[in-house]
């Protein structure tokens, strides 16, 4: 997707070789008019798929989450960072080991609302090691639900989450995909939109 592309190169800033900051339009400030079309942008390709809820990792993937489930006609869902919950019937529970904070916290997923019947698309920011999106599938798989696909924002290409997702068999869309980045340098790869 050009625009977020121009945004990132106007706005996000690398870190360094693997930490590409967007603060000011998805992790802290959002841009609503640059959601609404990335909302679009995912609807109009995992439409007509029977998708009936989307489903995302609190807290960045709720805003584009939100816009997508929007655009489907269908309700989002968020899988909650929670401290582990011991003995809690009506929670499907995970370990996730955090990309950004090298931490692990709990994925938690109340069994109200994803069903065996549930065919769903997840959503999230970023895509890396590919660690929350994995987790987010076996949330799902606990709940014998199927999954339509990943959308990401922004795929990092040179690490290994795309190969890994793809591997186990879930379709992985990317709007962004930045094939290399070093301090104040980002390079795109064709995004899977183009
Ligand atoms: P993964 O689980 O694929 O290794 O990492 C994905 C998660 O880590 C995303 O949900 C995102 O919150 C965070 N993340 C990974 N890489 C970056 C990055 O370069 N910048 C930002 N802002 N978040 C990232």
């Amino acid at each position: 997707m050009k625009l977020l592309e121009e945004k990132i190169l106007s706005e996000g800033k690398a870190l360094n070789k693997d930490i590409l900051k967007v603060d000011s339009f998805i992790n802290h400030q959002v841009d609503p008019v640059l959601m609404a079309q990335i909302g679009e942008a995912f609807a109009a390709h995992f439409k007509g798929r029977g998708i009936t809820k989307v489903v995302t990792i609190e807290s960045s993937g709720i805003a584009p989450a939100l816009m997508t489930a929007s655009a489907l006609g269908v309700p989002m869902v968020i899988l909650k960072k929670q401290p582990s919950q011991i003995l809690n019937d009506n929670l499907y529970q995970t370990v996730i080991t955090s990309f950004t904070k090298e931490t692990n916290y709990e994925l938690t997923l109340s069994k109200k609302y994803i069903s065996e019947e549930d065919h769903v698309l997840i959503i999230d920011d970023f895509l890396a090691n590919g660690e929350a999106a994995t987790g987010a599938i076996r949330l799902l798989r606990l709940a014998h639900a199927t999954i339509a696909g990943l959308g990401v924002l922004v795929e990092k290409s040179f690490q290994p989450g795309r190969e890994k997702l793809v591997d186990q068999g879930t379709e992985v869309y990317a709007l962004a995909r930045v094939g290399a980045m070093d301090t104040d340098h980002v390079e795109f790869l064709p995004a899977d939109d183009e």
